[in-house]
């Protein structure tokens, strides 16, 4: 990583490091902050004479060199200081709440026309709906694009910013260009790599937000954050991490409850964290200790599946979803329990 003396290289100087780092067959991924630029070393960067050209480099404050997989994403590198932006919130500072449909029935868009109205009211700030589904049977409904459009149209009623999945090329397209503020990546793609780098490639020059989902298997917590790595090697480390259980070892819950993680991942890496209850318990009545946990063990925010009439919603929605009495109930314990966490930090 070069930090260099100014809060941004010129042209020329840009030119001369990628010019220095080709030679030692690297190349530069600048990282593009509000105020400050970084320049990251992108390929084998432990070359001890391309480093002591680059230090040796008039406008070059320090090479910073870390030892990771993840060398973006880690606690260590000069992001930590990088600060995500949704739905007017600053990750970290406040509880953030990410709400709405498991999937938007695009036979129905009132369902979630007044559900996008009630998550708001509850005190959500970003929507979610699904408008393509991975779903486990192949004959059970799979999404569909018009879903798009009533998207959208909820976005402009309510004013909030709206969070969908994409699992193909097409869908990042479509997804950005009708205005998607957050792209979620699903527990079964969160380790597709091709869609990683499609996702990261198509958001670099965009404030855009990824919400990435850990896989329904995923292994270690660096596995999980070098997935969020693929995403911001391409400049925009605009990720957010989600546990949303792993493969289900607890007879009643749909998945395994991995809100527990959360002070590991917080460990390693400086990416907040938003653990999604919906689908870790899988069952509404479990979802609000799921979350409070969640809060509890250092989350910055919920991803909750919420509908007006969960028993008329499609996709996860009659089982999982909770209604705007209960989401915003969650949400106003949850930001107690957030005070007071803060409180134990402090004196701790
Ligand atoms: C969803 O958010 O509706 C969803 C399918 O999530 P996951 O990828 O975590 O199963
Ligand atoms: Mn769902």
């Amino acid at each position: 990583m070069i930090l260099p003396k100014s809060n941004r290289l010129t042209p020329e100087q840009l030119g001369e490091i990628t010019a220095i780092v080709g030679e030692f067959g690297c190349r530069i991924q600048p990282i593009i902050g509000a105020v400050r630029t970084i320049y990251a070393i992108v390929g084998d960067e432990r070359d001890e004479l391309m480093i002591n050209r680059l230090e040796g480099l008039a406008y070059v404050d320090r090479i910073d060199r870390i030892q990771s997989p993840f060398k973006l994403m880690d606690k260590r590198s000069d992001l930590a200081t990088h600060r995500i932006k949704a739905g007017g919130v600053t990750l970290g500072e406040e509880l953030f709440v990410i709400a709405g449909a498991c999937t938007i029935d695009p036979k129905n868009p009132n369902y979630f026309y007044e559900t996008a109205a009630a998550v708001k009211e509850a005190g959500a700030h970003v929507l979610r709906g699904g408008v393509w589904k991975p779903r486990t049977n192949p004959y059970t409904f799979q999404g569909d694009v018009k879903s798009l459009d009533i998207l959208m149209e909820a976005s402009r009623r309510t004013g909030l910013p709206v969070d969908t999945e994409v699992m193909e090329d097409a869908h990042i397209t479509l997804a950005l260009d009708a205005g998607v503020h957050s792209l979620q990546i699903g527990a079964r793609n969160a380790l597709n790599y091709s869609l990683l780098r499609a996702v990261g490639r198509a958001i670099a020059e965009r404030d855009t937000v990824v919400l990435l989902k850990r896989s329904i298997h995923m292994g270690p917590l660096s596995e999980f954050i070098s997935a969020a790595e693929y995403i911001a090697a391409f400049g925009n480390p605009n990720v957010i991490l989600c546990p949303r259980g792993t493969a289900p070892t607890l007879d009643g819950y749909r998945n395994h409850p991995d809100e527990s993680i959360t002070p590991l991942l917080k460990e390693k890496t400086w990416a907040p964290v938003v653990v999604d209850p919906s689908h870790s318990v899988g069952k509404a009545i479990y979802v609000p200790a799921c979350a409070l946990a969640a809060v509890a063990y250092g989350a910055d925010g919920l991803c909750i599946e919420a509908h007006v009439n969960p028993s008329h919603g499609i996709g996860d929605d009659p089982k999982q979803a909770v209604t705007p009495d209960v989401l915003q109930e969650i949400i106003s314990q949850a930001k107690q329990l957030w005070t007071l966490r803060r409180r134990v930090h402090q004196a701790g």
